[in-house]
């Protein structure tokens, strides 16, 4: 604005020189006074401009009594507010890292009025001694925001989240969703996604972590896979991810990994075999009989994470199919996938053989839940069940405006270099 008014001063003075050339009047430059009203800041439920406001975290090993000493308060008073504080929060837990706000008096003697400790985000302890002493916890509230995101593949999904400044918890959550139908380690250049979830926020602005993802659109390889969220006990607070027909994300392992064989030895953490001496030698896998050269199948998709020959093993192949499972096939005669290949459910992986330990021709099947090896025959599998009949029209309502609402985020695309 002063600039804009300086311009036109001179201009007048150019014009006005020119005209006639003896007058030169200098129109006095005016000066635009902006009157800032201090804006009024509200925190805590004080009025943050009526102090002097000192914000800090805790030190290590630092205590209440000597930040409340630093800011000017007798030992006596501290002893009090010890003691008054004591019901609601014990002053001896104050946590080094987490910050903490003292609102002293704006005169010379800088005199702390009030301690303001931040136990997370949304919890604050206030201890408020201006008068007498009141402590009382404050939380702060919570707004719920659903919010909707894209992005596109270049090399990798945490990468893609990244750049879009999403929060990476969404990244790990769209890993587990399609755990069992898109292979993440794989992802193709272009692949896409957009999503529709739940953030959560304090003071509108500050984001205290991410709620429910309630809907996804993931196109791989150019096909593109629904996921959304349904409830579907309301009661047990039971939900899954289903796609835009209702069919489970999830998939069941095959129960053998062979076509037809069968169990010759079962999971026994106490087994005694001739072969050592009758002593107790834990058998953790399960182990499938069948003519050498038997195909074995993979029980569940997955990647490679081993194929080769070690020891008593024989010829192995293992397979990671998600951040839980992972399985392993022993003595095989040949294997059929390296290190690094994606398997599909089904898929042959090698073939039967009496490599290694072994007595005759068989798989031994091992089964890992979190790096512990499992009975496969006892443990709650994923169940990969559709959604009961009695549900599935409520559902199709339920995700329509959702799933249109996904359609209408546009699809993120690879900018192309169009060559000249
Ligand atoms: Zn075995």
């Amino acid at each position: 604005m002063i600039k804009r008014f300086i311009l036109l001063s001179v201009l007048f003075v150019v014009t006005f020189s020119c005209k006639k050339e003896k007058v030169e009047e200098v129109v006095p430059e005016e000066i635009i006074e902006e009157v800032e009203q201090p804006k009024i800041i509200e925190e805590f439920g004080y009025v943050l401009n009526d102090y002097l406001v000192i914000k800090d975290t805790i030190k290590n090993g630092e205590t209440f009594g000597e930040i409340l000493d630093r800011h000017h308060i007798g030992h006596t008073t501290i002893f009090n507010i010890a003691a008054a504080a004591r019901d609601t929060f014990d002053i001896r837990k104050l946590r080094a890292g987490k910050p903490y706000t003292i609102l002293a008096k704006m005169d010379t003697t800088e005199q702390a009025q009030v301690f303001i400790y931040e136990k997370s985000k949304i919890d604050f302890l206030i201890v408020d001694f201006t008068d007498s002493i009141q402590t009382k916890y404050v939380h702060k509230k919570v707004k719920t925001v659903t919010k909707s995101a894209s992005g596109i593949i270049e090399s990798s999904l945490s990468e893609a989240i990244q750049k879009q400044k999403l929060n990476y918890i969404i990244a790990l959550e769209m890993a587990d969703i399609y755990a069992w139908t898109i292979d993440f380690i794989h992802l193709e250049k272009g692949d896409n996604f957009k999503l529709i979830y739940e953030e959560r926020f304090i003071n509108d602005t500050v984001s205290v972590g991410i709620g429910n993802i309630k809907a996804v659109y993931f196109e791989h390889k150019g096909t593109p896979l629904y996921a959304f969220n349904y409830v579907t006990d309301s009661t047990k607070n039971i939900n899954d991810y289903y796609d835009e027909n209702a069919k489970t994300l999830r998939r069941k392992f095959l129960k053998s990994p062979i076509k037809f064989g069968r169990i010759s030895s079962r999971y026994n953490l106490n087994r005694r075999i001739k072969y050592y001496g009758f002593r107790i030698r834990a058998h953790k896998g399960t182990d499938f009989a069948a003519a050498i050269g038997t195909p074995i199948l993979a029980t569940a998709s997955g990647t490679v994470i081993a194929s080769k020959y070690a020891g008593g093993n024989g010829n192995y192949v293992k397979i990671k199919h998600n951040a839980t499972y992972s399985t392993q096939y022993l003595h095989m005669q040949k294997r059929k996938v390296k290190k690094g290949d994606y398997v599909k459910q089904g898929q042959v992986i090698g073939t039967i053989g009496m490599t290694g330990n072994t007595a005759g021709p068989h798989v031994c099947y091992r089964f890992w839940k979190n790096g512990r090896q499992v009975d496969p025959l006892r443990e709650k599998l994923p169940s990969a069940a559709p959604i009961k009949e009695s549900i599935k029209d409520e559902f199709l309502v339920y995700i329509k405006p959702l799933k249109d609402s996904l359609d209408q985020i546009p699809t993120m695309k690879m900018e192309k270099i169009v060559s000249e």
